[in-house]
């Protein structure tokens, strides 16, 4: 059976971050049922097609915030997954958690249902940063989530942070990550503040009221991180990502493999078989989308030889061990050298990509450049 990585997205949040570009809506308990009723009527209409017969080896509950579900509904959702599909016996099943919304309880119930790996926001562990980012929960309450997560059961545990934001000193960020660190967290990821258009901070930045760090200052953040993160014996496995030996997050491995995966839920993306499609963003757009056809496809797109090439370089490229040839090779029948001749001499000149027959990657000095060299193949 051909593998399969499933996505399911909760769009609920207790609130609106101020940097936030994901999918999710304010909190809405009367639409919450119709929502998760939808979700496993779209469930059952993938699981009797071409995605019915893949093995699901991966599971990853995203948002939004998952855990604003009531705990039945996320008991429900695994259940039908294993009642509708067929799940590897090692299957990895996270979900992403914010310490504002989960308590001892509810955590036990979930790992007594399945899930096996949890991720958690933590994004700062100084109050005036999570105030600046808009965070609604406390510093003592990441301390008690991830207390509850390994008192539940959880021995795979994520942790995300966030770095460059503005007025952040290095010795803050070091301290961020020795708190971090402190966790013993079998992985991390760590993001430096972005500011995406039609977000409360784009506003702010164009009125002159948020200013992030000079990009030369956000490299040395991202140097610092790098350094004491493997320093301290974690694997730097992806442009942003770290872990303990053999903890990487196998669904995200997928999506950087640019392998088969199905997204289920409001905004929710898949690509199955060289076809890309959609779901609607707005939950009560998904909710009557399903209502009426048992999908909720706002667009598909089956992509063109050359920028589905061009897509698995740019994911594969993310990764520190880089992309393996022969299996691109064989998944387009064709010359890898040949088709990127003139951009591999032009990075190999500048010493961006280290190249041999079967594997191509970023060199240190190309990953700290990784957005434009990973460009240069789909330029
Ligand atoms: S908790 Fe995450 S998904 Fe929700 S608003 Fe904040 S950043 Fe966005």
């Amino acid at each position: 059976m051909n593998p399969l990585g499933l996505y399911i997205h909760i769009p609920y949040c207790l609130h609106k971050c101020g940097y936030c570009d994901f999918n999710s809506h304010k909190i809405n308990t009367e639409e919450m049922d119709s929502y998760v009723t939808a979700l496993l009527r779209e469930m059952g209409h993938y699981a009797k097609g071409p995605a019915g017969e893949k093995l699901i080896t991966t599971i990853f509950l995203g948002g939004g915030t998952p855990t604003t579900l009531p705990i039945h509904w996320l008991e429900e959702i695994l259940q039908n997954i294993h009642k509708r599909f067929s799940v590897s016996d090692n299957c990895e099943i996270t979900f992403e958690a914010n310490p504002a919304t989960v308590s001892l309880e509810p955590l036990q119930r979930m790992r007594t249902a399945g899930y096996n790996r949890i991720s958690i926001g933590v994004q700062s562990f100084h109050e005036h940063e999570l105030k600046l980012l808009d965070r609604v929960h406390s510093i003592e309450e990441i301390h008690m989530t991830v207390e509850r997560a390994r008192e539940a059961g959880f021995d795979n545990l994520s942790l995300d942070l966030m770095f460059a934001l503005p007025h952040q000193t290095m010795a803050l960020w070091e301290d961020n990550l020795a708190q971090a660190l402190a966790k013993n967290p079998e992985h991390l990821s760590t993001y430096n503040l972005t500011i995406e258009p039609e977000t409360a901070f784009h506003t702010l930045q164009a009125k002159g009221k948020l200013t992030l760090p000079p990009d030369d200052f956000q490299l040395e953040f991202y140097k610092k991180s790098i350094q004491t993160l493997t320093g301290a014996g974690y694997q730097h496995y992806e442009i942003s990502n770290f872990c303990k030996p053999g903890k990487q997050c196998r669904h995200n491995l997928i999506y950087w493999n640019n392998d088969d995966t199905l997204g289920l839920g409001a905004g929710a993306s898949s690509f199955l078989g060289g076809t890309r499609f959609k779901n609607y963003n707005l939950p009560s757009r998904y909710i009557r989308e399903i209502g009426i056809a048992g999908t909720a496809v706002e667009f598909t797109e089956q992509l063109e030889p050359s920028r589905a090439m061009g897509e698995t370089l740019m994911l594969g490229l993310r990764l520190k061990e880089g992309m393996a040839i022969p299996p691109f090779e064989e998944r387009f029948q064709t010359s890898f050298h040949k088709t990127y001749d003139r951009v591999i001499s032009s990075l190999t000149e500048k010493n961006l990509i280290t190249l041999d027959d079967n594997r191509i990657a970023l060199s240190p000095k190309g990953l700290f450049l990784a957005d434009s060299v990973i460009l240069e193949f789909i330029a």
